[in-house]
């Protein structure tokens, strides 16, 4: 078996000259995905969450036909320079929330177009809110022998706990069952998530949930397969036959922009223990923060894992770390062979030549514990603190 690094939900800008998913960066096309900026990365495996556009989908099939990637026997396509392209297609549902459908091949994804096709009113846009109910898009995605995961499970901003339910079994009864893997979002870890108790048979992923080229990899798996397919992927979040995923590397909560309920009157980001449902100003016109939102939910104070979870690492993206420019970035590039590289296994002493004590000390820290960190909360990004003295 075989360790490999993978980020599971990419957003897609343009394809075939045309906008796919609005929010996201027009740069960002299937063809620079695969081949530079994965390669840079350090990423093998890719999901692509905006395959079900026409436009995308289209675009694949011209790099299948070009030869440029081949349909994997296990599912998957495999692109001539080593990534694994995973199609997938995030939706949102009836009741207002994102949810990922993992396909295995082009004629699966075909299906699932056609299914689509007259619950949703624009196919060639992404992430639209589609006709259709989770279990509905549960079955769906059982029917097409995909993998279904709800997106960013957290968050305010249309994820099934933070948005929808306290309990995803009293929402949807014991339907839950066909559910493996769960996306923690920027703004949790396991241990937050591990403090709900219908968690524990979730496999969680930590995807980046990238729309420019900068935040792909800004959070990423830790496979243990045999070959790149997408059997083995599934079979990783399934915990079958050795396959795994080893650990998890996400931005540390606090840095996510919905970490703390935030108040929409004076523009506040909560502190103190929390639950925070209301704000010091008296107004409870706030949005609810992810560590908010768990701590209102939680069966557990403390985290209960079970057996096997993965340990979750905390990681800032390089272009947040202060201080770190692109020239620094050259200069560091010059002794990794990508990005994720260089975060997890450039040896300290030669980061701290190339770009001195404080960056040397923040990617050291990182590797072993946590970094100082001021929160983030309605939409602003949390900011690591200066003061890193712990070097
Ligand atoms: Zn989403
Ligand atoms: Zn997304």
């Amino acid at each position: 078996l075989q360790k490999v690094y993978g980020d599971l939900h990419i957003h897609i800008g343009s394809a075939l000259g045309r906008p796919v998913k609005i929010t996201a960066s027009r740069q960002l096309t299937l063809h620079a995905l695969i081949f530079e900026i994965a390669p840079r990365k350090g990423l093998e495996v890719i999901g692509i969450v905006d395959a079900g556009s026409t436009l995308v989908s289209a675009e694949i099939e011209q790099l299948l036909e070009s030869g440029e990637m081949a349909e994997h026997v296990h599912g998957g396509f495999l692109a001539r320079n080593g990534v694994l392209v995973i199609p997938a297609c995030e939706i949102e549902s009836r009741e207002g929330v994102h949810l990922i459908s993992y396909l295995p091949s082009l004629a699966s994804l075909k299906k699932w177009q056609k299914y689509m096709k007259s619950r949703l009113s624009n196919l060639t846009l992404s992430t639209q809110k589609a006709d259709a109910g989770i279990v509905d898009i549960i079955n769906l995605t059982y029917m097409l022998e995909g993998l279904f995961c709800p997106a960013h499970a957290f968050t305010p901003h249309k994820g099934i706990y933070g948005f929808l339910t306290d309990s995803i079994a009293a929402q949807i009864g014991q339907e839950i069952k066909m559910i493996k893997a769960l996306e923690l979002g920027l703004s949790s870890d396991s241990d937050m998530a591990d403090t709900v108790a219908e968690t524990r048979d979730f496999t969680f992923l930590s995807n980046s949930d990238a729309h420019s080229a900068g935040n792909v990899g800004r959070e990423y798996n830790l496979f243990q397969i045999r070959d790149k397919s997408f059997k083995e992927i599934q079979y990783s979040i399934e915990c079958k036959e050795g396959r795994r995923i080893v650990a998890n590397y996400g931005m540390d909560p606090r840095l996510g922009k919905y970490h703390r309920s935030f108040c929409l009157e004076c523009n506040k980001i909560a502190e103190g223990k929390g639950p925070v449902l209301e704000c010091e100003c008296g107004s409870k016109n706030m949005v609810m923060g992810v560590h908010d939102r768990i701590l209102q939910i939680r069966n557990y104070e403390l985290p209960h894992h079970p057996l096997g979870r993965p340990p979750y690492n905390y990681r800032v993206p390089l272009k947040d770390i202060p201080g770190l420019g692109p020239a620094t970035l050259k200069k560091l590039m010059a002794g990794a062979q990508s990005e994720i590289d260089l975060l997890e296994n450039t040896p300290v002493q030669w980061i701290e030549k190339a770009a001195g004590p404080a960056i040397a000390g923040i990617i050291g820290t990182m590797r072993t514990g946590r970094l100082p960190i001021s929160p983030g909360g309605g939409g602003k990004y949390g900011k690591i603190l200066k003061n890193n003295s712990n070097h």
